[in-house]
């Protein structure tokens, strides 16, 4: 029994990597020895391989004229699904938790897809029918079928799946053979394989994670046939299981996990600090429900500029994060960082990130490198991408201000930067570069802590400059940069 479940298991793994980039039809390898390019079946069999919701025999067959059990039948929509598999007890009296799909077969009652006979049996060693498979694929899938036969046979007919046998009938009673239950599943589980394409992709919903893998199949067994990012709008179709199929605005089609889809786009623009002021000119918004992103550059994989002593930027550059972070908490305003560890996430996530927290103002903290000496701080100058532009330029003027005085650096002045975090965002958001770590005046400061402590106190104050600025009172909090 090892040494066959070994092989089954094997032959899988084979087959998912010969198929990884296969998604389109025609270059999926041929995985059963009985199942060749031509078969009738091969697209739909290959695919529910894929996905390891059917496998073949030690043999290496498919075996597409076997008869398929109700309880195998069960099994492979559990599997479909994504449902509990694990075995155990059902409500039904002829099957125990023995039984090799009893898990699948009581997942599948609680789903309300099967229920069985009067008499509490499953008769679960009994054939399926194409009667049977169209109104548990009706169930699975959502189909409204009005619960009868002939609405779950036109239902199935409808959307291309199957049109029935020879004589023009659907064939409700006769058995469902291996090919033939393959064909009814990866038909309803793909809308490319099935015979009418029209699929309506009618609901539009919102990516709400970084880095979406969009797969060609409702689990991650499928290969990946694209990805989408944080805000990405897309349109749904329908789902299998918690996988929803979906088509992005730039062309994507494939499956995703609908928890990480959501109906409402999150936020796009931070109320920034210029939200609209009382009437006596104060602020509208406290203090405390201003947040502030510090993102400090590179990271992981990225190093950054390299230094004297191998000094890498992306450690200088988290230190003085670090630093500002454990200021920023003794006072009112909510402080994110982008990263707090050595990671690497990738620009536009950083980005996203500061959208998600609702930011209302963004800075980012980098080190510089090739000979020059001294601090600058970027602002995006171009309002079509980042309409903060006055408010940007202001505050990359105090941080900058604070820089050079409490570092004693040589002042390089504000800058218009055409650089991703700065403009992509929505928020006040500067870029600052707080020394040259390659020139030994500049390298022997931040790769002092004390340093890097006031590096990080500067901008804290540069901060409070600016919402100083905006009309907050905020002379309280000047001393925690020092402390
Ligand atoms: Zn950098």
């Amino acid at each position: 029994m090892k040494a066959v479940l070994k092989l089954c298991l094997s032959l899988l793994v084979m087959a998912s990597g010969i198929l990884i980039a296969g998604h389109s039809k025609a270059d999926a390898a041929v995985i059963f020895s009985d199942i060749p390019a031509g078969h009738q079946a091969f697209n739909e069999i290959t695919y529910l391989a894929q996905g390891k919701i059917v496998s073949g025999d030690i043999s290496g067959k498919f075996n597409p004229k076997a008869n398929v059990t109700r309880a195998e039948a069960t099994a492979m929509i559990g599997r479909v699904l994504n449902l509990n598999g694990n075995k155990r007890k059902t409500v039904f009296k002829d099957v125990g938790s023995a039984n090799f799909a009893s898990g699948y077969i009581q997942s599948a009652v609680d789903k309300n897809i099967i229920s069985g006979y009067s008499d509490r049996s499953f008769k679960p060693n009994g054939l399926v029918t194409r009667g049977e498979m169209a109104i548990m694929i009706c169930k699975a899938f959502d189909y409204s079928f009005g619960n009868s036969s002939s609405g779950a046979a036109q239902a199935i007919k409808n959307r291309g799946i199957d049109s029935g046998v020879e004589d023009g009938t659907f064939g409700f009673n006769r058995t469902s053979d291996r090919a033939t239950t393959a064909i009814f599943l990866a038909r309803a589980i793909n809308a490319d394989l099935r015979t009418n394409h029209s699929v309506s992709f009618n609901k539009v919903k919102y990516v709400n994670t970084a880095n979406l893998n969009v797969r060609t199949g409702p689990n991650t067994n499928y290969s990946i046939s694209g990805k989408l990012n944080i805000q990405d709008r897309v349109a749904t179709a329908y789902q299998a299981g918690s996988w929803t199929y979906i088509k992005s605005d730039s062309g994507i089609t494939g499956f995703v996990l609908d928890s990480y889809l959501s109906v409402n786009p999150l936020p796009t623009t931070g109320g920034s600090a210029d939200d609209t002021p009382n009437e006596d000119g104060t602020p509208s918004s406290p203090l405390s429900s201003q947040t502030i992103v510090i993102d400090p550059g590179h990271g992981g994989k990225d190093t950054g500029k390299i230094g004297l002593n191998k000094v890498k930027e992306k450690d200088i550059n988290l230190d003085v994060a670090l630093r500002l972070k454990a200021i920023a908490l003794k006072t009112p305003f909510n402080i994110k960082l982008t990263r707090e560890n050595d990671t690497f996430p990738e620009l536009r996530d950083r980005v996203a990130f500061a959208k998600q927290a609702k930011a209302n103002i963004f800075v980012s903290i980098h080190s510089n490198a090739g000979k020059g000496t001294g601090a600058e701080t970027y602002y995006y100058s171009s309002s079509a991408y980042n309409p903060h532009v006055a408010d940007s330029m202001a505050l990359a003027k105090f941080i900058q201000d604070r820089l050079t005085v409490a570092l004693d650096m040589k002042d390089r002045g504000i800058k218009n930067g055409d650089l991703h975090v700065i403009r992509e965002n929505s928020m006040p958001a500067v870029l600052t570069e707080l020394g040259f770590l390659d020139r030994k005046e500049d390298f022997d400061k931040l790769n002092n802590p004390d340093y890097r402590q006031k590096a990080a106190g500067a901008i804290y104050m540069g901060i409070l400059d600016y919402y100083q600025k905006k009309g907050y009172n905020v002379d309280s909090l000047y001393s925690y940069a020092s402390n």
